[in-house]
């Protein structure tokens, strides 16, 4: 069986996935013959992309809810079977000085951004342990290794999703479950256009950081930083203006 064989048939859940990097990747997974389920806060583009793309569940899911994931991943293991890939992708990138960002907003990045991951984490992990199989994806971002100016917030909860990722790989050794996450540059998604693409140095496409998850599906790995071209990253840093 070669690596993108492995994929057929997997059951793979992708939270934010009704646009952008999730969707993307749905696409990707979907052509490989993995059964897909999308779950997206926002009901309107679900259905969109639900009626484009046949994917095998779609629905409402908002990962800040217990209620919301719990309900979500009932429903996709009663129809399509038990999970195999979780992935964590939803986000928002609100940009801005920090002392010009209002309470709700810092605490909306991070109930999306990390507690959003660690929540679906724990529900998936526990269905995934009594299995002992399993992977969990949690979509960071370069962001979390770096500290980019006008985005504290957002840059300080991809630091956590890194170092949560790697707790749970220590804790979980052995077990049988994968943990890994995915460090995308700046991609050209509704999130990404918030920020302006370097000069000369094209934005990545959704499809790029698609490609990396299923490589990592196929072939399990603690991390992947997804980047266009040599040198992207630094640019990026300094795309925002200091202040
Ligand atoms: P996007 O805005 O295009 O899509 C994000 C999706 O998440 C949307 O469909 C949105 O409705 C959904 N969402 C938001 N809040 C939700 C909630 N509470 N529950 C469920 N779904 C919710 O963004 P994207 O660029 O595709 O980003 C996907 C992930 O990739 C994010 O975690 C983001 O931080 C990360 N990322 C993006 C970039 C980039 O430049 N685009 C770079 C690095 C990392």
């Amino acid at each position: 069986m070669t690596g993108t064989d492995s994929i057929r048939s997997k059951v793979v859940v992708i939270t934010g996935g009704a646009r952008g990097i999730g969707l993307a990747t749905a696409v990707a997974l979907a052509k490989l013959g993995a059964k897909i389920a999308i779950g997206d806060i926002d009901e309107k583009t679900v259905k969109e992309s639900g009626t484009d793309y046949d994917f095998d569940h779609y629905g409402r899911l908002d990962v800040t809810d217990q209620q919301s994931f719990t309900t979500f991943l009932d429903d996709v293991e009663r129809e399509l079977g038990p999970i195999d890939v979780l992935i964590n992708n939803a986000g928002i990138m609100p940009t801005g000085r920090l002392v010009d960002e209002s309470d709700q907003i810092t605490r909306r990045i991070l109930d999306i951004n990390i507690y959003g991951v660690i929540l679906g984490s724990k529900i998936a992990l526990t269905r995934m342990l009594e299995r002992r199989h399993g992977h969990i994806i949690n979509i960071a971002s370069l962001a979390g290794e770096t500290h980019i100016p006008g985005l504290a917030t957002y840059n300080a909860s991809k630091h956590a999703v890194l170092g949560f990722t790697d707790t749970l790989r220590e804790e979980y050794r052995g077990t049988g479950v994968e943990f890994s996450s995915v460090l995308p540059t700046l991609t050209r998604t509704e999130l990404g256009s918030g920020v302006a693409a370097p000069k000369g140095l094209p934005a990545a496409e959704p499809e790029d950081i698609a490609a990396a998850v299923v490589r990592l599906i196929a072939k399990p790995k603690a991390k992947t930083r997804v980047t266009r071209a040599a040198g992207a990253m630094s640019v990026f840093v300094n795309l925002l203006p200091q202040s």
